[in-house]
């Protein structure tokens, strides 16, 4: 197992320049790609150094826990839930999150665009794609993926601005990134969230516009 970075401000300065070469590798300017940073389960120790070293954008996969983290401390910052979303849990997460990006179901369409109403607050949305259909993985399946993204917009006036995916870790990530781009660029959406520590650089070869990096940033996660 590989131990924490001892030195966390660094290995952030290491992911972005690691970003930066692989745009530049496939001709893409590297501002194009978002690094959104993945806190969940973080110390705070981890953390503090990359918000001083200029870090904005954090990710966090839980509502609770994101709050916990950053309630006091959320100005000037962008925050993603890129975890799944419960129901009961949309009127928070449509408050305190600037971007969702696991919209994955009819039902989520609705509480999220009751909320917006309801709060004057629309937290920019993405639709979370289930590439490799895993039966215990949040998304809605590649085959289902543009009735969803019509309904969205027809039914509840949702725009999402991309589409998300995870794909499983016992295969590639190549053809799955491929299939992501795929569904957005049919269904006219700009931006692609897919990357992980793993597999970012694949991610922005595949025209990734935000990559959402944990452990290679901050370190392991303990267990
Ligand atoms: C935890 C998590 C990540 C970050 O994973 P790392 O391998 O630590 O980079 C990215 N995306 C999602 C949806 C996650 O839950």
């Amino acid at each position: 197992m590989a131990t924490p970075p001892d030195n966390p401000a660094q290995a952030y300065h290491e992911v972005v320049a690691r970003i930066a070469r692989a745009a530049q590798a496939c001709g893409r300017d590297p501002a194009a790609v978002t690094l959104v940073a993945v806190s969940k389960q973080q110390p705070w120790e981890a953390i503090a150094p990359v918000l001083t070293a200029g870090q904005r954008v954090f990710g966090e996969n839980r509502v609770q826990e994101a709050q916990a983290r950053w309630e006091n401390r959320s100005d000037g910052l962008t925050l993603h839930l890129i975890g799944p979303l419960q129901s009961n849990k949309v009127r928070e997460a449509v408050a305190f999150f600037d971007v969702v990006e696991s919209l994955d179901r009819e039902k989520l369409a609705r509480a999220l665009a009751e909320e917006i109403q309801k709060q004057g607050r629309a937290p920019r949305l993405y639709v979370q794609i289930n590439t490799g259909e895993e039966p215990q993985k949040a998304g809605v399946i590649p085959a289902e993926a543009d009735a969803f993204i019509a309904n969205c917009r027809a039914t509840y006036g949702l725009e999402p601005e991309g589409l998300m995916c995870i794909p499983p870790v016992d295969e590639p990530a190549g053809p799955h990134f491929a299939l992501l781009a795929k569904i957005a660029a049919r269904n006219a959406l700009s931006k692609l969230s897919m990357g992980m520590s793993g597999d970012f650089e694949t991610a922005i070869a595949f025209g990734a516009t935000s990559v959402r990096i944990g452990s290679a940033v901050f370190g392991d996660r303990p267990k």
